[in-house]
């Protein structure tokens, strides 16, 4: 890792990171996915931990998906017998088993559930501080403050594009090598170099509820037909939907400083993308 530098143009999680909702569910329908979240999961819950002795935030309350109907039922037997390839504990619940489990769940209209143990969150903040923390260890560096403003490309004797350097506010770093990690920003990053990211941004909207009696150690809640995630807050529940015709941006807004930091909308700005009181008839 020596000699790699990490330019941030404001400070870490400013971006999409600090309001994610850092689920992490461990079985996905492709076997590469399947392997990437194993790998974060071992790296978040653990391995960094014993790098640097940082906890990263990291909570194991589990994870628990929905059918509404036999078809996913069916894919989550399935998703279950591939995670039995990868090593990754789950359970197909009846309904009165995922009551059991998850005491306030309105059980009445499921066909059945696929419980994952070891899933979890994941602690943005934590896990950003405790991974540039490993990353200085080993001899990186991570400067923050110092947007990109050009990367410098030259055309080799084959006509193929290289990269000569970046620019910055506070100088130029000679390299041959750059990784675009800028998010929603990643386009406007890749045109700097003249390439062109295939990357849409797009609205998301997510309330917070108020205090909930008896939520704290439910698992995280993901339910695909009705396109809502439940996540686990502490003593309340953070809701999130994927709406059936988002919003686009046509060019993300620039994150902005301040107490709050980072990429946000007004509740009033965010017209159109709503969770559905449907969406929450679960909790
Ligand atoms: C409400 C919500 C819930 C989510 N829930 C989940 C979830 O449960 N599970 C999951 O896996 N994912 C979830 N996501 C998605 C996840 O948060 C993002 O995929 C992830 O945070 C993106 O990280 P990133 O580092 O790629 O981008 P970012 O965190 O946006 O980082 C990009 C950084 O690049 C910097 N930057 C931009 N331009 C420049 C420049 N010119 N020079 C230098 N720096 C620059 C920005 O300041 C920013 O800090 C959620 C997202 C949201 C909004």
């Amino acid at each position: 890792m020596s000699g790699a530098v990490l330019l941030e143009r404001e400070r870490l999680t400013s971006g999409t990171t600090w309001h994610t909702a850092g689920l992490l569910w461990q079985l996905r329908p492709s076997d590469v996915e399947v392997e990437l979240l194993a790998h974060t999961r071992r790296v978040v819950s653990r391995e960094l931990e014993e790098e640097t002795g940082l906890h990263t935030g990291w909570i194991q309350n589990g994870g628990l998906f929905i059918a509404s109907n036999r078809q996913r039922l069916d894919e989550y037997k399935r998703l279950m017998s591939l995670g039995k390839a990868y090593g990754v504990e789950s359970h197909v619940l009846s309904p009165a088993e995922t009551k059991t489990l998850y005491p306030l769940m309105n059980v009445d209209d499921l066909y059945g559930t696929l419980y994952v143990p070891h899933d979890g969150t994941m602690d943005p903040a934590g896990t950003c501080s405790t991974l540039a923390r490993a990353a200085s260890a080993r001899g990186a560096q991570v400067i923050e403050n110092c947007p990109v403003t050009g990367i410098r490309v030259w055309t080799d004797d084959f006509g193929v594009r290289r990269v000569a350097g970046v620019e910055t506010q506070h100088g130029s770093i000679q390299t041959p090598c750059v990784v675009n990690c800028a998010g929603v920003w990643a386009s406007a990053v890749g045109r700097m170099a003249g390439v062109k990211v295939p990357l849409v941004a797009m609205h998301h909207a997510y309330v917070v509820t108020e205090r909930i009696e008896g939520i704290q150690n439910m698992p995280n809640v993901r339910d695909h037909d009705a396109s809502v995630y439940l996540r686990l807050q502490g003593d309340a529940l953070s809701v999130g939907g994927y709406e059936a015709n988002p919003i686009f941006w046509e060019e993300a807004v620039k994150s902005r400083t301040g107490a709050a930091g980072g990429l946000c909308l007004k509740t009033s700005t965010v017209k159109g993308c709503t969770v559905r009181s449907d969406d929450l008839r679960r909790a």
